[in-house]
Parts: C-alpha cells; sequence; structure tokens
C-alpha cells in the first residue's frame, strides 16, 4: 500500500478519565487538578440526581448546583447560568449531563473565561470539541473557542445506565454521525481516519447489545469509549452536509437533535458516496457491509429508531425551503451541494426509503 501523507493535525489538552463510578470518584481530583475551589456545577433538570451526588463528592469545592440546561442553550438561559456564575464567585464549571448541560458549560466559559470539566451522560461528543452553540430569536449561532473545550473529561459508563433505549440508539448513531464526516472531511487525518474507524466499529457493536439490554455495563462502556472517539473527530475537523442539514432542521423546524442526526446520515452518507472512495473503505471495513448507507439505514430500523423526517414531524412543504437554506450557504462538502442535490437527500429523508 501507497502511503500518501499530506494533512495536518491539531490536538487541544484534554485530560480524560475513564472508569465506571469515575463521574463521583474522579471528578473531585480533576477539580483540584486544575486548582479549582469553588467550581459550579450545571445540569438539566432530569440530570439533578446524579449531578447532586457530584456536588456533594465535590463538598466544599462546590460553589453551588444550577439545574437548568435545556436543549439548544437559549441565550437568556446563558445570561442567567453566567450571573450564576459570577455570584456564586465560581473559579470554574462542572457539566454533568448530555449535550444541552455541556452547552450551558461551554456558554458560561466563553462569557467568563472560566475553565470547564464535562462529565457526559449521553454519546454526543460535544465534550471533545471547542464548538459552542446559542440560540437566540429562533436562530442558532455556534462558533469555535478554544476557552470552551472542557480540560478535563470524565467518562463514567455508570451516568448513562439510565439512558433509555430510544436516546441510546439515537444519541450512538449521533455520533457515528461525527465519525463518518471525519473520514471525509478538508482536515481529516490518518489518526481521525484510526479513531473514525475503531469509534464506528465500537458503537455499532453496542447499540444493538443495548437495545436488548440497557443495563449492560459493558456495552454501556463500549458505546462511551465509541462516543469518546466520535466525538474527538467532531473536534478535530470540520463537519459537510450532514452535519450542515441537521443544524438547520434542528435551528429553524425545531426537530430533535440525536434522531435527526439518525434519519438524515444514510441519506448524506449516499450523497457523497461517489466522491468518497477513502472513507467508504473505512467504512466497509468498520460496518462489514459493501453498503455503508444500507447498513446504517438498517441499524437504526432494526434498533427501533425513527427513519423519515416525516416522523420527526417536519412538514413536506418545509422541504423546499429548507433545501434552499442548506444549499445556500458555503461550507466544505466532498460533492458540491445544490439545492436540487440536497432536496433530493432531504425527499428520500422525508419518506425514510431505502437510500
Ligand atoms: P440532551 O443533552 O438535550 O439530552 C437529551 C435528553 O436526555 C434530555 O432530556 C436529558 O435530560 C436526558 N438525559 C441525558 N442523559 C441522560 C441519562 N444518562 N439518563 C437519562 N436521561 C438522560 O441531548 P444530547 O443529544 O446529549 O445533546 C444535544 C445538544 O448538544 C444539542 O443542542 C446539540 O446541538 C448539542 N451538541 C453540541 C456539540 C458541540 O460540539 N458543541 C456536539 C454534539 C451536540
Amino acid at each position: 500500500m501507497t502511503f500518501m501523507g499530506d494533512f495536518s493535525y491539531e490536538s487541544r489538552p484534554v485530560r480524560v478519565v475513564f472508569r465506571p463510578g469515575a463521574a463521583v470518584t474522579a471528578t473531585p481530583a480533576e477539580v483540584e487538578h486544575l486548582g479549582l475551589r469553588r467550581v459550579l456545577v450545571v445540569c438539566g433538570s432530569r440530570g439533578e440526581a446524579v449531578a447532586r451526588a457530584v456536588a456533594d463528592a465535590l463538598g466544599d469545592s462546590c460553589a453551588g448546583l444550577h439545574t437548568e440546561a435545556r436543549m439548544h442553550v437559549p441565550v437568556e438561559d446563558a445570561d442567567r447560568a453566567e450571573a450564576v456564575a459570577r455570584g456564586a464567585g465560581a473559579d470554574g464549571v462542572v457539566a454533568v449531563g448530555g449535550g444541552s448541560s455541556i452547552g450551558l458549560g461551554k456558554a458560561i466559559a466563553l462569557r467568563t473565561g472560566l475553565p470547564l470539566v464535562a462529565v457526559p451522560s449521553t454519546y454526543s461528543g460535544s465534550e471533545m470539541t471547542p464548538v459552542w452553540g446559542l440560540t437566540e430569536g429562533g436562530a442558532k449561532r455556534t462558533g469555535r473557542d478554544p476557552r470552551v473545550q472542557p480540560r478535563s473529561v470524565v467518562y463514567d459508563p455508570e451516568l448513562t445506565l439510565s439512558l433509555p433505549v430510544p436516546l441510546t440508539v439515537t444519541s450512538g448513531i449521533n455520533a457515528l454521525a461525527h465519525a463518518v464526516e471525519a473520514l471525509y472531511a478538508p482536515d481529516t487525518s490518518p489518526l481521525i481516519a484510526l479513531m473514525a474507524e475503531d469509534g464506528v466499529r465500537a458503537m455499532t457493536a453496542a447499540l444493538p447489545r443495548l437495545a436488548a439490554d440497557p443495563a449492560d455495563l459493558e456495552a454501556r462502556g463500549q458505546a462511551l469509549y465509541a462516543a469518546w472517539l466520535c466525538g474527538s473527530c467532531l473536534g478535530s475537523t470540520t463537519m459537510g452536509l450532514h452535519h450542515k442539514l441537521c443544524h438547520a432542521l434542528g435551528g429553524t423546524y425545531g426537530l430533535p437533535h440525536a434522531e435527526t442526526h439518525t434519519v438524515v446520515l444514510p441519506y448524506a452518507l449516499a450523497y457523497n458516496a461517489p466522491e468518497i472512495p477513502g472513507a467508504l473503505t473505512v467504512l466497509k471495513r468498520a460496518l462489514g457491509t459493501d453498503d455503508p448507507p444500507h447498513a446504517l439505514w438498517e441499524l437504526a430500523g432494526r434498533l427501533g429508531a425513527p427513519r423519515s423526517l416525516a416522523e420527526l414531524g417536519l412538514r413536506e412543504t418545509d422541504l423546499a425551503e429548507a433545501a434552499v437554506q442548506v444549499a445556500g450557504q458555503p461550507y466544505a462538502n466532498p460533492r458540491p451541494v445544490t439545492a436540487d442535490g440536497v432536496r433530493a437527500v432531504l425527499e428520500a429523508a422525508y419518506q425514510g426509503r431505502r437510500p
């Protein structure tokens, strides 16, 4: 095999601790390692019990518990959380929960410069990225800023035991989407390809086991490990058509995050397939198939996940406008993004037919 080296790769400093029970047993040590003495713990209302256990374990190093994280970080939530952090004299933030909790932690970090520790409870991968998002007036803005990249990430498979099977499956496929798009990103590299391949392999092995037995701790660990790899891919590369489409569908039409990724991924991959032979070789190996878009569509169906945008509540009359919106912005994608092309992807995803 010939090796054509032409890439750049940037890694950001982050400590990762991974073990069952780590949310409570490792977070205090991570906070201490960063020299922090008064951290604000943030979470969503559903994650309050776990976050309270983390806050208790932090003891005197905890300056308060803020339980108001919601989907897509509305800007008024960020305003309030920033005020709480400043009012408590916090010197750091610990976010416990899914992408929404970590998103609120990132919003505080962006505005205050406080260091962030993330204790993820889903497979969203936000903990491994310098990307923040804020929603204002119905539109979601995102940006990259090294200040929001968590300094420490505490992965605790026990935290994910409570993830219901439907969210386990869609959150896991959300993670797969990061790996898939990283493989054909303009800034991909051999290290990304390794992480993406093992991430896809581990996640697709874990999800059927978790759909059968969500309490299987070993499979939980495998899925969370995969989420780490896929999140690392997301944080180090530039995403293409798939992520732009999902961003528009979530931001403008209010579609749910992980479910939207699950529905769109097979169709976005099928659209790009003619232009990405290298990525397809890796995906065929990782998925053990000759037809990666079909394998992803089949996996979602087999595990009971939604497979059409119609099921998620998109209206057929929204397809044309969504296509124009996504085709109208310039971004990197291996196959040129045209309004007709995006429309075809959206129509197929709307119907949920075999890609
Ligand atoms: P989420 O954080 O909104 O969680 C979904 C639901 O699951 C919530 O109701 C939550 O309370 C619940 N939940 C979370 N963990 C649980 C657990 N272990 N057990 C039971 N219930 C649990 O959703 P998400 O998919 O993790 O994150 C989506 C958000 O994160 C979106 O706003 C998305 O844009 C953002 N995101 C950002 C990045 C980034 O790099 N900035 C990456 C991925 C996602």
